[in-house]
């Protein structure tokens, strides 16, 4: 499959008051065309912050992307000039957020938000712009889509507007579609609705997706590959059948069984205790010490190497390798 982003040792950090916050610290990962990519962590670890870095829409200051590189179909975004980003975003890699309500404008028709960026990009007429806001509408699931043109965001319920949104991030046929916490705001029942909107959709149309949520519960179906972030780190990645059935991270297993399954009756979830580590001054170790039910004394002193269970499937941790034993015997040598 051909790579349609690489990001690369991505570091991004914010300047505060109380000092610089190391929100994403060597981030790595490819994406492939036509493939769903989740990336998967709990608020803050650095997953919001790492697609507004491949958007470039990292506000400086206070943050900055102090390291690494972002290549997009061989270009590399991050040494693209804010000119040239505008007509890369929207067009080339559309972005959804959470909050449908606030992604429209309340004073705008559907039909205007719709077809202003394909006027805008590729100066479509207004018949042709109105053709296709027509054809996304009825792709993406709206009924009635010629007299829902004409109407206004408060006019349709929050499924109804997150398929909007869906539908403007999709009209000039984007080939990188970032979805952050799309349906976090939803009922579950919308939920699984817009999941498999974006199935059908990668289908139709081929676009790669990476899709962004603190729950892996959503990406069960959808993503073909997982990547795990916590504290600003790729701590363990796979394909959803590795992340699912042969997860070897102890936060990746926290997680796991602090989801919801379907297919488990009355199964008792288990949230994992405590909180990440300040990201002011990350610890020079594993990051999940102070939480790891497994942690050895190695892990808060050295960060553990990379491990390579198969072409795929990777992950941070001591007790995946052998050298932590080594270390350990040294130290208990010493003492
Ligand atoms: Fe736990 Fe140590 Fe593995 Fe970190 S490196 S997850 S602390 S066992
Ligand atoms: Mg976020």
């Amino acid at each position: 499959m051909d790579k349609i982003l690489e990001v690369s040792d991505l570091h991004v950090t914010f300047s505060t008051y109380g000092g610089a916050v190391k929100a994403v610290r060597g981030v790595s990962f490819d994406l492939h065309k036509g493939e769903t990519l989740a990336i998967v962590g709990e608020s803050g670890c650095g997953k919001s912050v790492t697609s507004n870095a491949i958007m470039q829409l990292i506000p400086d200051p206070p943050g900055k992307i102090t390291n690494g590189t972002i290549t997009f179909k061989g270009k590399t975004l991050t040494h693209v000039s804010e000119k040239d980003m505008r007509s890369i975003r929207g067009v080339d890699i559309s972005m959804i957020f959470q909050d449908p309500m606030t992604a429209l404008n309340p004073t705008l028709t559907i039909g205007t938000q719709l077809t202003e960026g394909m006027m805008e990009h590729n100066h479509t007429s207004s018949a042709d712009a109105k053709a296709k806001a027509l054809e996304m509408m009825h792709l993406v699931g709206i009924p009635n889509p010629d007299e829902r043109f004409k109407q206004y965001p408060h006019q349709f319920s929050g499924g109804m507007r997150q398929r909007i949104v869906i539908a403007i991030a999709l009209i000039c046929e984007p080939e990188l579609l970032i979805a952050d916490e799309p349906t976090t705001a939803l009922d579950v029942t919308i939920q699984a609705q817009i999941l498999e909107l974006f199935e059908r959709i990668q289908q139709q149309t081929g676009v790669s997706i990476i899709l962004i949520t603190h729950d892996l519960g959503v990406v069960a179906k959808i993503a073909d590959r997982i990547v795990v972030m916590y504290a600003g780190k790729i701590i363990e990645e796979g394909t959803r059948k590795e992340i699912f059935y042969e997860p070897q991270h102890p936060y990746t297993k926290g997680l796991l069984k602090s989801v919801p399954r379907l297919d488990i009756k009355g199964e008792k979830l288990i949230p994992i205790d405590g909180t990440p580590p300040d990201l002011f001054s990350p610890p020079q170790g594993c990051p999940f010490t102070a939480r790891c039910p497994m942690a050895m004394e190695v892990c808060d002193k050295v960060y553990p190497f990379p491990s390579e269970r198969s072409d795929t499937h990777k992950v941070d941790c001591w007790l995946q390798d052998e050298r932590a034993k080594q270390l350990l015997a040294h130290a208990a040598d010493k003492s």
